[in-house]
């Protein structure tokens, strides 16, 4: 296993829309530790392909709540319910954290690392994790979810400082996806 460089903000392959997994073989299932071990190492509790220069639809998860670490392939979100408001960051734009409107509950289906259909009901934090990661998988990042004044001010504040240099006083220790 290997911890892997995590691509940032202007790379364009987290600009892509990814291509679905076909392949579900021995080669899938080290890129799905590679990727653990490089979620677990940031730290963070999730991680798309496409932050490890993958292009694939693919993430891995870990909520904390003893229900991960996971995976899930070709992911498609749906019963999106209520909304929960709390800060949120990207593994991509390390040390920016905003305010970040999403679906409290949300279900995620789409295939496990054999290659079976899975299915995952997350609530609060998995919820918010599953939107993330598969928004990752078609290009979107959280800052596209902001409402538009702070996206304007986030966008001002990646301008303002070199990528991957955290402002001192904006650093958090909570992991991020
Ligand atoms: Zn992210």
């Amino acid at each position: 296993m290997s911890v892997l460089p995590i691509r940032k903000l202007g790379d364009p392959v987290l600009r892509e829309t990814c291509r679905e997994v076909d392949v579900f073989d021995d080669l899938l299932r080290r890129v799905y530790q590679d990727m653990l071990e490089t979620m677990y190492n940031a730290p963070g509790v999730g991680l798309a392909a496409p932050q490890i220069g993958l292009s694939l639809r693919l993430f891995v998860y870990d909520a904390n709540d003893g229900t991960g670490p996971g995976a899930v392939v070709n992911p498609v979100l749906s019963d999106l319910e209520a909304e929960q408001v709390d800060e949120e960051g990207c593994l991509s734009i390390p040390g920016l954290w905003y305010v970040t409107p999403r679906a409290m509950r949300v279900r995620v289906t789409g295939r496990d690392l054999r290659g079976d259909p899975v299915s995952i009901v997350g609530e609060g934090l998995l919820a918010r994790i599953l939107q993330h990661e598969t928004d990752h998988v078609n290009g979107i990042l959280f800052i596209d979810r902001l409402p538009e004044e702070d996206r304007r001010r986030a966008m001002a504040e990646i301008r303002d400082r070199d990528l991957g240099a955290a402002r001192p006083g904006r650093r958090r220790l909570e992991p991020g996806t």
